[in-house]
């Protein structure tokens, strides 16, 4: 017999399948001995109040052994000699759409400007080792894309239920814990993702897909308004229509596309810092206990969100327990983003800190020195981008060490006379950060951090920095796509995909926008789903 129950209990009754067997028996009085299996559907940590819970839906096997896997396995057809689609950028957005494709009988061939999700590591490591940033293997460039070397966490605000369980299962096939299923707030950690991206690549290889590294698109190759393929910077070319995913780091690919009249417009974006605390004072603050997390809670997540002055103000992709790195992606910028591993046993814990963007905001005086004139460029906001970045590189003194002021300091127009330890590896240098960033940004960020700071004691303190700067949390332009075909508005046989089409923000949507953009290509060749 099979049962299901909802049980809130203690984290340390919550820590082993032992415990909460000891715990359902004798609550809902049935024999342990009983009790084949559990198996945990869903999880989630209550840390409202003083005495923390775990919320669990489990399922009992009662006299009987579970039979059926613990994710659902997708089918993967063999597509030798199948119509070809091309998929540019091999990020999540192009992963999930190459094998999307698959399963719908048609062959990828993807593109990818970067190493393998291996060598890759190699450059990474050489950021914070010589200070030097390869343009073509960072952490936005290379197999796995900006979600290789992430936090890899897996939540997302689409309630689009299915098509975020289907992007979960299809990571467990290829060999994440499927924890990702069960945790309210799913992460697979940065040291678990490279393996998860390999097992993807040789799903396309192993069904007769094909996959290119060290390969730049360098242009579309458009005939009479429609894309029939791509030329490469190796001088190979492609043929078939094109999933673009190429990311919001690709500025070449945006400059391009500008260049050669396809529509673009200007997006809002979101612009701040990264603020690191140590990971014992936010588990004080969340979990209520001075002595922090102790031995069953997982390091603690935090969100903050306001409005100051009609924008908002809010905390981005929060990683406990993980590391701020820098994730430029060319020479002379320096970009802040954060990550963490699966065990999140980092002794700091760090979000990006941001005040929303929107277009018309270039007008502001703060940013016509920054961009000059022509606010009303396509690629404005991504002009903004360049021009914060530049000015970071200037301030961390054309290093990748990068400006840092602790986060009352900041609140009190006062430089750091020093810094806490970071885990920022390549170092930091004491800027004051509330006099060369634009006043819309610092005077937001300085009223948001003392709003969070009154609604969570202890938040507003020197012992957090913040580091600057955080620019690239979703792509500064859209290419323009039709909401049906999901090809461009003019141009046919090009498929805008992910977060730097504008469509995605964050893994799981990407993912989730590669599957669709898969299905409209499949449309497009008149295969019915
Ligand atoms: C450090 C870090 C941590 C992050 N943490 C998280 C997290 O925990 N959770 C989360 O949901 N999101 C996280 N993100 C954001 C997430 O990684 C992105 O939202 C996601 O990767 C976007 O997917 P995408 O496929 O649309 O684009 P990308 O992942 O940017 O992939 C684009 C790919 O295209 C390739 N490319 C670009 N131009 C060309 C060209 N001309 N020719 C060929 N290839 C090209 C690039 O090399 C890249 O591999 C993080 C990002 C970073 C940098």
């Amino acid at each position: 017999m099979i049962q299901e129950h909802q049980i809130r209990i203690l984290p340390e009754q919550a820590a082993n399948e032992q415990s909460i067997k000891l715990f359902i028996s004798k609550d809902k009085g049935i024999d342990a001995r009983a009790i084949k299996a559990i198996r945990v559907l869903k999880r989630s940590i209550d840390a409202r109040q003083r005495t923390i819970y775990v919320n669990l839906k489990i399922r009992l096997y009662i006299n009987e052994i579970p039979h059926d896997e613990e994710f659902v396995r997708t089918i993967y057809k063999n597509v030798e000699g199948k119509p070809q689609v091309i998929v540019v950028g091999a990020g999540p957005g192009g992963l999930f759409a190459a094998l999307r494709l698959i399963e719908l009988g048609l062959r990828p061939v993807v593109v990818e400007r970067g190493m393998n999700v291996r060598e890759r590591k190699v450059d990474i490591a050489r950021i914070s080792r010589e200070h030097k940033v390869d343009p073509e293997s960072n952490y936005s460039f290379g197999e796995g894309g900006a979600g290789a070397y992430s936090d890899g966490k897996l939540y997302t605000r689409s309630k689009k239920r299915g098509n975020v369980d289907k992007i979960l299962n299809v990571f467990c096939q290829h060999g994440a814990s499927t924890s990702i299923l069960v945790d309210a707030h799913p992460h697979i950690g940065t040291d678990k993702l490279p393996r998860v991206i390999e097992n993807m690549r040789n799903t396309i290889l192993e069904c007769g897909g094909e996959v290119h590294f060290e390969t730049r698109m360098d242009a579309l190759i458009i005939e009479k308004e429609k894309v029939v393929g791509i030329e490469t910077n190796t001088g190979k070319t492609f043929q078939g229509p094109v999933i673009l995913a190429t990311g919001h780091s690709a500025r070449d690919v945006y400059r391009w596309l500008y260049n050669n009249g396809v529509q673009l417009e200007a997006k809002g974006i979101a612009v701040g810092v990264r603020l690191e605390h140590p990971s014992h004072l936010i588990d004080q603050i969340q979990y209520h206990n001075r002595n922090g997390r102790g031995k069953y809670l997982p390091a603690a997540e935090y969100s903050f969100v306001t409005q100051v002055d009609g924008r908002g103000v809010y905390s981005f992709c929060m990683c406990p327990g993980g590391f701020v790195v820098p994730a430029a992606s060319g020479p002379h910028q320096i970009v802040v983003n954060g990550m963490s591993p699966s065990n999140r046993g980092g002794k700091w814990s760090n979000s990006g800190m941001v005040v929303e963007l929107r277009p018309e905001d270039l007008q502001h005086t703060d940013f016509k020195s920054m961009i000059g004139e022509n606010d009303a460029h396509p690629l404005a906001m991504m002009h903004l981008q360049e021009a914060l970045e530049a000015a970071c590189w200037q301030q961390g003194n054309m290093r990748q060490t990068a400006p840092s002021q602790r986060m009352v300091d900041f609140t009190r127009k006062k430089l750091s006379y020093d810094l806490p330890a970071s885990s920022y590896s390549p170092g930091l240098v004491s800027s004051p950060l509330h006099f060369w960033m634009p006043n819309f940004i610092s005077d937001r960020l300085s009223k948001g951090f003392q709003q969070f700071g009154r609604s969570s004691h202890g938040f507003l303190t020197n012992e957090a920095c913040m580091i600057g700067m955080e620019t690239r949390t979703s792509a500064p332009v859209r290419i323009v796509r039709d909401n049906e075909t999901l090809q461009h508005v003019t141009i046919s046989g090009l498929f805008p995909c992910g977060e730097g089409a504008g469509y995605a923000g964050g893994i799981v949507s990407a993912g989730i926008d590669g599957e669709r953009c898969a299905d409209a290509v499949a449309q497009y060749f008149g295969i019915s789903l």
